[in-house]
């Protein structure tokens, strides 16, 4: 009983106060895979190194990065700051937020996706069902 009104709750403000579609579930397993072969999106995926230099300026995190190479998306980057024979993060308890704050669901708008055997899930918040439940009634 405490347990379905904690839950509908929890799923309104979710959806009403943070507006998120999403609830991120899972853990951390360490696996290194998301702070490397990055795409960066600065309102479009950067494509030349004079774009991301200029990028650079405007936030810390950018500096950390270096480009390994280029694909049909974009530049493609990994962290300076990762041990990549421990596949741990070298400034762990100084990294920076956007890196704490991974994976959110911002990542589906800007057409990524989770890191392969990521240990977190993002899974819908309404079925969906509800959501074309809520589409119908608004007809
Ligand atoms: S700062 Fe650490 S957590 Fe953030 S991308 Fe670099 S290695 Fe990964
Ligand atoms: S890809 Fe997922 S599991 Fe791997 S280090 Fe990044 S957040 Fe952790």
């Amino acid at each position: 009983m405490f347990k379905s009104i904690y839950k509908k709750i929890k799923k309104w403000f979710y959806l009403y106060i943070l507006h998120k579609k999403y609830y991120r579930t899972g853990s951390c397993n360490a696996c290194g895979r998301c702070c490397q072969k990055i795409y960066v999106k600065h309102k479009k995926v950067i494509q030349t190194e004079s774009e991301f230099e200029r990028l650079k300026k405007m936030h810390s995190f950018y500096t950390y990065l270096k480009v390994v190479g280029k694909d049909e998306t974009g530049l493609v980057f990994e962290c300076e700051n990762l041990d990549k024979e421990t596949c741990k993060c070298k400034i762990h308890k100084k990294r920076p937020g956007i890196c704490r704050r991974y994976p959110q669901e911002e990542l589906f708008g800007m057409g990524g996706t989770l890191a392969e055997n990521c240990g977190y899930k993002l899974e819908p918040i309404e079925s969906f069902e509800e959501v074309f439940e809520k589409i119908q009634k608004r007809k």
